[in-house]
């Protein structure tokens, strides 16, 4: 009886119906090797179908079976194959069809220790992953084949099975079963898979690793997974396949090296061999892979290859070299990249002509570099950051209960640990800087002391630590801005050109508007005109205002504040040189401006010359049951107008001020938490007669844009008529989200773990923008401000506008431009650009492409991005 067709096993050929949907990446990566001419073993795709079938106690239909076992010859190896190389799968099971006839024969051909070494691997492997025996009863390096099939009798109460199409069938189960396990669920939709993500299996004949001449294993890649630079890296290990080796089994190093061997030299042409099947991977595979090899007595089998594993600074590096080599276009090196790794690239490094006091050595775990004091426990690392002190964690090894320490350092420094340590994989992740394994120092966490050689560091003492270098410097080092190198800039260029929504940054002091444009931003689209009254120069004066009963006594008051807010703004047009800069008038409640406590209120009652009475009275009469909704945004712009006008006239005075030095700027002035059309149209009235009053005064015409933001539900449904009054409409997400949702934003993190967690919200949407209601909420002002006045200009400015995934949003939802805050900015042209790139290919392709507009980027075999 003819077996359906997806159940149906593929050989892989160049020609074979093989592809990543069905039979995995790893099989259609094979296939694409195969085609190449490379010398793969014979390989066999089991199709996710048919591996979902067996998981549910299904067996492979018998003619499949027989077809396998009749087209591999000897023994084989069973690899996962699923549709992300990311989402890993269960462990590799080699050398199936071990049994005591081929053990007899292969120690004719390989001699009795090969012969051994590869049964016993075996039975192991078998014992563990298939019988699910206790691995340590398996795990002995030094027991013989003999007490390893004793073991497996006397634990099985059978003995080991000889029936190799038994083992295959057994050893397909239990890896079918393994990715349907809770745990494998769950480690792979951490990694973004799906719930129901399929596998599919390769089963390949062996290229045996043990034996005569020179032969073993390895992997090759030619790239630095740390820089992303070209560089020839891997290991090779002399009689060694997986856990099965010779008692003579070593590494020897793959290019010519002074301290030992290599392979370079023990075998010229399979290393000749394997840099030109390297470099015509790179071109047919249209990436960096790592290439997994057997040498059998001079002989090469390439068995594997896999993308290389790669830092956020390589990746980009990998991306744009593909691109600039022609073996890519730029659009899909943009797509490469994960726009939140940039954040990686933008770190600080130890100038290199500066004076190095190195005091050690260790791995580069993480890149860039940064200056802390030491501390040796997560505590003392969490009352340094407490006390506003940068420090360093320094650990023997950091573990799990270390986090906390980790997330209040600059930097962390371990004596031991690899690159997959659990400090070097979570600085990684939190993008600090880290150096593990630094086996010259030594640390005693009681004295608190640190030697290295002769030198004695003491907690609290400062240090550097050099991520990308690996190396511990005495003191503090002088500091490079982070490293935007030639890929990165090269990148966003690319991105700049793909993307049509613009991007600016969210600043209010001159350093953040320098750091904005240093990262690209074609404007500022929020500045928090507030923050700038915090200033111990200036709050007196604030107070002051705050108290005063009559309008003219505010007038005064804020006449002190004038000449500041004008220096303020010139400061930044100047800096924007031209940029648009939006300008949000004040914002907040004024009781944030006042003392809470007693001792506060009789310094203020001191200074202001009141009775404590008085103070204590006007605190208590500006206090608000729910302040957040309550006297705050334009809701003081009509109630105590002498505020607004005072920033108003600073804007233009300094608008005219910068104009006049030559440097064109308009400026735009932005209204917030609007809910109302009249309340604009009141605003914009005074607005004009200050502009009016200033033209005149200084007999300079100017041009100004005045804008709305929108932050209320209400401002979103009635952004038509609203949008009568002003030319830009900013969405401002982070009270939309308070006010659509009823969540207080300073309050929810108490049970926001617990409602994501249990699943009532997705996520949490102060972090990723909530697309069905604020979401929805955007769409409808948006298209309702475009109805009415089709020219005007829409934006989002609250934290939304530097995340990924809102950013695509906002793109889909034809934004202008995106604001958000400036070491976000590079993160955000590259989500625009993404999402536009999504975009242009959904359209050129069609709906049916399956290619999802907002899914993450080209996963390098995914839908709509393939390569032939
Ligand atoms: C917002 O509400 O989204 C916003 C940008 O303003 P703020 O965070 O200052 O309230
Ligand atoms: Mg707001």
């Amino acid at each position: 009886m003819d077996q359906p067709a997806e159940l149906s096993i593929v050989e892989i050929t160049p020609s074979a119906p093989v592809a990543a949907l069905v039979h995995g990446w790893r099989a259609k990566c094979l296939q694409r090797l195969v085609r190449m001419d490379l010398p793969v073993p014979r390989s066999f795709a089991i199709p996710a179908s048919a591996v979902r079938a067996i998981a549910a106690g299904r067996p492979l239909p018998a003619a499949e079976l027989e077809r396998l076992i009749a087209g591999t010859r000897g023994l084989v190896g069973v690899r996962p194959s699923a549709m992300d190389p990311e989402w890993g799968g269960p462990g590799t099971v080699l050398n199936v069809g071990m049994n005591a006839a081929r053990h007899a024969e292969l120690a004719q051909s390989l001699g009795v220790e090969a012969a051994d070494a590869l049964y016993r691997g075996f039975v192991q492997a078998y014992a563990i992953h298939v019988a699910r025996l206790d691995p340590d009863m398996f795990s002995d390096p030094d027991a013989t084949l003999a007490d390893t099939l004793d073991s497996f009798q006397h634990e099985t109460d059978e003995d080991f099975p000889q029936d190799p199409a038994r083992q295959l069938v057994e050893v397909l189960r239990s890896m079918a079963r393994a990715w349907e396990g809770p745990t494998a669920r769950l480690l792979r939709q951490a990694k973004g898979a799906p719930a129901d993500a399929p596998l599919g299996l390769v089963v390949q004949e062996m290229a045996l690793a043990l034996g005569p001449g020179v032969t073993g294993s390895g992997s090759i890649q030619f790239i630095d997974s740390l820089t992303g630079a070209p560089r020839i890296t891997g290991r090779f290990r002399g009689q060694t396949q997986g856990s099965a080796r010779r008692s003579d089994a070593e590494t020897i190093y793959l290019t010519r090296d002074p301290r030992g061997l290599s392979l370079e030299e023990a075998a010229p042409a399979v290393f000749a061999d394997l840099v030109r099947f390297g470099v015509a991977a790179r071109e047919r595979l249209k990436e960096e892979m790592q290439i997994e090899f057997v040498v059998a007595d001079g002989h090469l089998s390439i068995i594997d290859a896999i993308r290389v594993q790669r830092s956020s600074r390589a990746a980009v590096r990998i991306a744009v070299g593909l691109a600039r080599d022609g073996i890519i276009p730029p659009e899909q090196a943009l797509m490469r990249v994960q726009p939140r790794a940039l954040t990686d690239l933008l770190h600080h490094q130890v100038d290199p002509r500066a004076p190095r006091d190195i005091v050690t050595r260790g791995m580069p775990a993480s890149p860039g570099a940064a200056t802390g004091r030491i501390a040796f426990s997560a505590a003392a690392a969490q009352a340094a950051a407490a006390r506003g002190e940068a420090c360093v964690l320094v650990r023997r090894e950091t573990l799990p209960e270390d986090i906390r320490g980790m997330h209040a350092s600059v930097a962390v420094l371990t004596e031991r640990g690899g690159m997959s340590s659990h400090a070097a994989v979570i600085a990684r992740g939190l993008g600090l800087p880290c150096i593990v394994g630094a086996s010259g120092i030594a640390i005693d966490p009681r004295a608190r002391v640190m030697r290295a050689g002769d030198r004695l560091f003491r907690e609290g003492e400062e240090i550097t630590v050099d991520g990308t270098s690996g190396e511990v410097l005495a003191g503090a080092a002088a500091m490079l801005e982070p490293a935007l190198d030639e890929s990165f800039n090269q990148l966003l260029d690319w991105a700049d050109a793909a993307r049509s929504m613009k991007v600016r940054g969210n600043a209010d002091t001159p350093e953040d508007a320098r750091t904005a444009r240093m990262f690209g931003a074609q404007g500022i689209g929020l500045v928090r005109t507030e923050h700038m009254f915090f200033d111990d120069e200036r709050l007196p004066a604030m107070r002051e205002m705050i108290f005063a009963d009559r309008a003219e006594d505010r007038r005064l008051s804020l006449d002190r504040l004038l000449p500041m807010q004008r220096a303020d703004f010139t400061a930044l047009f100047r800096i924007m040189d031209g940029y648009p800069v939006t300008i949000r008038l004040f914002d907040p409640p004024l009781h944030e401006f006042l003392p809470h406590d007693r001792e506060g209120m009789r310094e203020l009652a001191e200074s202001l010359d009141l009775p404590l009475s008085d103070v204590v009275r006007r605190v208590e009469a500006l206090a608000e049951y729910n302040p957040m909704l309550g006297m705050r945004g334009v809701r003081l712009g009509i109630t105590v107008p002498e505020i607004y006008e005072m920033q108003a006239r600073a804007i233009f005075e300094a608008a005219v001020e910068v104009g006049r030095s030559g440097q064109g700027v308009v400026p735009e002035i932005m209204i917030p938490l609007v809910s109302a059309m009249r309340e604009v149209e009141l605003v914009r009235h005074r607005v004009e007669g200050i502009a009016a009053a200033v033209r005149a005064e200084t007999r300079t015409e100017f041009d100004y844009r005045l804008g709305v933001m929108v932050e209320t539900p209400r401002a979103a449904l009635r952004a038509g008529d609203i949008a009568e009054h002003c030319a830009f409409l900013s969405f401002g997400t982070n009270d939309l989200t308070q006010m659509t949702y009823g969540l207080s934003r300073d309050d929810a993190a108490r049970f926001m773990g617990s409602y994501v967690g249990q699943g009532v919200y997705a996520e949490d949407p102060f972090h990723i923008l909530d697309r069905e209601g604020v979401g929805e909420l955007v769409l409808i002002g948006t298209g309702r401000a475009r109805a009415h006045r089709p020219g005007i200009t829409v934006a989002m400015c609250g934290e939304h506008a530097g995340n990924p995934e809102s950013i695509a949003f906002c793109q889909r939802a034809g934004l202008d431009y995106v604001s958000c805050s400036p070491f976000r900015v590079p993160v955000a042209r590259l989500a625009a650009a993404q999402e536009a790139i999504r975009q242009r290919l959904a359209e050129s392709v069609g709906p049916e492409s399956g290619l999802e507009s907002g899914a993450g980027p080209d996963d390098w075999f995914g839908p709509g991005m393939k390569i032939r």
